[in-house]
């Protein structure tokens, strides 16, 4: 892939769109919808299409939805993922905001940008991922939140109606992502280990999504137990696999097989897998349905 497919660190996408996904070729901004989803787009607090708003500096941007609900691109000089910010003035990791002005202070809406060097989610969404399956309303349980970055982007898609059940149990990001909890409310803060579900069964309920991020060995036991714990039948799960974490002596790919097969076994049908180049290396993310009770169809 060439420089200007690849975006930049700090985020930022070109307009060349980007290589693509492991199955088909859907290209993040280009291909089937990936430029904010031709004819899918939605209105209503997630849907405030081809606005016009203003970077922090001062340039002007063009605001349209993404074909994934609760997610926007930027258009301007130089394109960017970005989520409605459910909390206006609020930032989590530094991350450059967009100021749509309206009418009134109440229209006034800002939109946070969505680094996918820093996200996995939002760099499958960048690779085309076909859906995340969570938007407005959604009920997320999110195991390996770290700090709070992913997470308080979810909690911008999800919105006031949603619900983010963010797990970590590492004691210094967890701090941070207690103090993130305090300015979204959707967001749970759950300083546990995620190997032990039943220290949390009091706290979460039954969710739509399981998403996980734990960059561990045992991954795909943890993501296994939290779904019969918590995840609905027919509901769907996204996991982001590091194959280095699981095994460094084989190829990627065994890994990533290996992983799916473990997930078959666990009643997780997967739907779709997505290398998550050039933004991480050696990662990929499966998306799919949990226990279904009709057939979904796999993208072609
Ligand atoms: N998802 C985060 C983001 O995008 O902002 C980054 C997650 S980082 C790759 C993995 C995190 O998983 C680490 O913060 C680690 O402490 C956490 N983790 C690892 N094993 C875990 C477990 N068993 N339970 C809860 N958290 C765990």
């Amino acid at each position: 892939m060439s420089e200007r497919g690849r975006g930049d660190r700090r985020g930022g996408m070109s307009r060349g769109g980007r290589g693509g996904a492991v199955r088909g070729n859907r290209g993040g901004m280009g291909g089937r919808g990936g430029r904010g989803g031709g004819g899918d787009r939605r209105k209503g607090r997630e849907g405030n299409n081809n606005r016009q708003a203003k970077k922090k500096g001062g340039s002007k941007v063009i605001i349209e939805a993404h074909r994934h609900r609760g997610v926007f691109i930027a258009r301007g000089k130089e394109d960017m993922l970005v989520t409605l910010n459910m909390v206006v003035g609020n930032t989590v990791y530094g991350e450059k905001k967009v100021v749509v002005e309206g009418s009134s202070p109440e229209e006034k809406k800002e939109y946070r940008q969505w680094n996918p060097f820093r996200s996995k989610l939002a760099a499958c969404i960048l690779r085309g991922i076909r859906d995340i399956y969570m938007g407005p309303g959604s009920k997320v349980l999110y195991l390996g939140a770290a700090s709070g970055t992913t997470v308080s982007h979810v909690s911008d898609i999800v919105g006031p109606t949603g619900a983010v059940y963010a797990v970590e149990m590492a004691h210094r990001p967890g701090r941070e992502l207690i103090e993130v909890a305090k300015i979204r409310t959707n967001i749970v803060p759950i300083i546990e280990d995620a190997r032990y579900p039943a220290k949390y069964r009091m706290i979460v309920p039954m969710v739509d999504v399981l998403f996980a991020d734990v960059a561990q060995r045992a991954q795909a036991q943890i993501f296994s137990i939290n779904a019969s714990n918590f995840l609905k039948n027919d509901g769907h799960f996204v996991i982001s696999i590091k194959a280095s974490c699981i095994d460094s002596t084989v190829a990627p790919s065994t890994v990533f097989s290996k992983v799916r097969d473990e997930l078959i076994e666990n009643q997780f049908k997967p739907i779709e897998q997505i290398s998550l180049e050039p933004y991480e290396r050696d990662h990929a993310v499966v998306t799919g349905v949990y226990r279904p009770s009709k057939k979904e169809k796999a993208p072609e």
